[in-house]
């Protein structure tokens, strides 16, 4: 009997041709950033569909995203949004926002798109003080020792209904290991362990394995107990 490992995979593979059906510019995009060396750090398209279907159940119209890469995963949110809807996504890399931008306008998808490039917590600090418009939906796929930060600055950019999804917080099966003292899982578990505590703050985490091996991701609904905006 063949491993777990290489039997998700294929499973992966299967439920991609028979329900993901990924769009081709999102499959292009794939190729092409394949040609390089960058690691694979984006979303699996069942992944990506997922995302999707949920952004969808929420109705979001505003959904925020933090790493954007070469727009995986923005590519699948500006796809669930409606006309008039939009993808706010913070790339700390120069090359990816340029790559982003590219997918996104090969796609379509450019009106409902904006990508910020810098520092995720001085833009989120950004957005604060702007006081933008809430987002319905916002999505944490970057820099895993600022989890703890980008959730208190991403609390002041929620309302009640806000869903938060924290993407990698498994560390390839070392989350729960306490004498794993490495930055990463020492942020990821504080990240999670104030997703818990917090007041009116619904929270989950799911395992995954396939494609992207073994990891997973937090999903939290905001309620609308305290005032989270300053
Ligand atoms: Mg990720």
């Amino acid at each position: 009997m063949e491993t777990w490992q290489n039997a998700s995979v294929k499973n992966d593979l299967y439920i991609n041709q028979h329900l993901v059906k990924e769009p081709p510019a999102l499959e292009n995009a794939t190729k092409t950033i394949r040609e390089t060396n960058y690691p694979q750090m984006e979303v699996s398209p069942a992944q990506g569909k997922f995302l999707y279907m949920l952004a969808k159940m929420r109705n979001a119209k505003r959904v925020l995203e933090i790493g954007t890469f070469y727009g995986y995963s923005t590519m699948w949110f500006a796809k669930a949004v409606p006309d008039g809807g939009l993808v706010v996504s913070i790339e700390m890399t120069e090359k990816f926002v340029d790559m982003a931008q590219r997918n996104v306008s090969s796609a379509g998808l450019a009106s409902k798109v904006e990508l910020l490039h810098g520092d995720a917590a001085a833009l989120l600090g950004k957005l604060i003080a702007d006081k933008v418009e809430p987002f319905d939906f916002i999505f944490i796929d970057a820099h895993k020792p600022s989890y703890p930060q980008y959730l208190s600055l991403c609390m002041q950019l929620a309302k009640p209904g806000t869903v938060i999804c924290g993407d990698n917080v498994i560390l390839d099966g070392e989350l729960a290991n306490m004498d794993n003292n490495n930055p990463k899982a020492a942020s990821v578990r504080a990240f999670i362990e104030e997703l818990g505590v917090m007041e009116g703050v619904e929270s989950t985490a799911l395992q995954t394995i396939g494609v992207k091996g073994y990891d997973g991701f937090t999903l939290s609904i905001v309620g609308d107990a305290p005032s989270f905006r300053a």
